[in-house]
């Protein structure tokens, strides 16, 4: 069987670390792999409108910033197919047979979309669109016949429900659909990172977030002014505590051994360093300032071909009309399948034109 990755981020702002390390470094390093037959990267706005539905201007404006990070960030058009949710019909049309095989109650209990519900405070008032989303990005992954769909752990739920709908799908219409699986990162650090502040997730909706298009002077003052660490490690000499420290739960994710060879030579490895701060002597600044070093250096090249990539806007919407329109004659083959298991395919299915033709030609006999 093909192996096959989709999946995606929603144009509701730029791109973050957290989106970094949780699944975009993992799709580069995938695609580069060569390992993969075909890969899908989907700009998400038709999700991003089921809670943004009156703010079209914000998802619209932020399509390009997600083009421009995926692109900066090493995804090849070449190699991966980028495309815009929205701009393929399919979508739309498997979300509504899906919607057959899936109950309310099911949707309610889904622990992402409750989680979801309550960061926007939509309990009495959730969209329609929103709540059923799980639905509409099981019909993004089946279209495509994933395998594989490289998320945080937050995603986890949605895949499940995915899988879920696939099973049915398949038990009842036959064998058509593909189960997909999630790839979350092997660090932990990594699967869901935690925002500037400490809350437990970095979100474009939370205001928490240090961006892949920051400028190195935006990503020092956030890491120096915002980032939360212990907040009894007050002066040097005291132990520190490494319980919701950001720095360095950053540091678990970005960090590798030879930044110490470069950055604080003094330490052979990350344990080291946790080591000296527990026992008390190593200032927050020393530690901050080597986190600085360290995501500098990863996120400078992002920084520069981003910059390189902007005066180039128009190829960019090029990539995605070409990447959009590959995926939907991909979509289109699979609708099609889908359809003639759900026996919905009456001008394509001559059997049945003439076993009715027959059947009456016999009756009137
Ligand atoms: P929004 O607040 O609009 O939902 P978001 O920041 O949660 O935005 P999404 O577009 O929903 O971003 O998520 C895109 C992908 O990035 C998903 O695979 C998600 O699991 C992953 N991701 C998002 N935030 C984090 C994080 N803090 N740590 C690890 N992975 C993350
Ligand atoms: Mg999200």
């Amino acid at each position: 069987m093909s192996k096959i990755i989709l999946t995606g981020d929603r144009p509701t702002g730029k791109l973050h670390v957290g989106h970094y390390v949780g699944s975009l470094r993992r799709r580069v390093q995938l695609q580069n792999s060569g390992e993969y037959d075909k890969i899908f990267i989907m700009i998400a706005d038709a999700q991003a409108l089921t809670d943004n539905a009156d703010n079209p201007e914000k998802v619209r404006q932020n399509i390009i910033e997600v083009a421009l990070d995926y692109l900066s960030c090493g995804l090849d058009p070449a190699r991966s197919t980028l495309l815009i949710q929205s701009q393929i019909p399919e979508l739309a049309e498997l979300s509504f047979y899906y919607m057959n095989l899936v109950t309310v109650s099911r949707l309610q209990r889904n622990p992402t979309v409750k989680a979801e519900i309550q960061m926007r405070n939509f309990e009495a008032s959730i969209p329609v669109g929103f709540f059923t989303y799980p639905i509409s990005q099981a019909a993004d992954i089946t279209a495509f016949k994933a395998t594989t769909v490289p998320v945080g752990d937050d995603q986890l739920p949605m895949i499940e429900q995915c899988r879920e709908i696939v099973r049915r799908f398949n038990f009842i219409y036959g064998d058509t659909l593909v189960e997909p699986e999630a790839l979350i990162p092997e660090n932990e650090a990594c699967c869901r990172l935690p925002g500037t502040d400490g809350k437990a997730k970095m979100s474009k909706s939370l205001n928490n977030c240090i961006y892949l298009s920051d400028s190195a002077d935006q990503v020092w003052d956030k890491i120096r002014n915002n980032m939360f660490t212990d907040p009894n490690h007050l002066k040097v000499t005291d132990p520190g505590s490494l319980e919701g420290n950001v720095a360095f739960t950053y540091l678990d994710a970005f960090c590798r051994d030879e930044h110490f060879e470069r950055y604080l030579p003094e330490y052979a490895n990350l344990d080291e360093l946790k080591g000296h701060y527990q026992r008390g002597g190593l200032g927050d600044m020393k530690v901050k300032k080597f986190l600085n070093a360290v995501m500098q250096e990863e996120l400078e090249p992002i920084r520069n071909r981003r910059k390189e990539l902007a005066g180039r806007i128009p190829e960019v919407y090029d990539i995605l009309k070409a990447g959009s329109e590959k995926a939907r004659e991909e979509a289109a083959r699979t609708v099609d399948e889908v359809k003639a298991a759900m026996k919905i395919n009456y001008f394509e299915d001559e059997n049945l034109i003439r076993e009715q033709a027959e059947k009456y030609a016999a009756e009137s006999v």
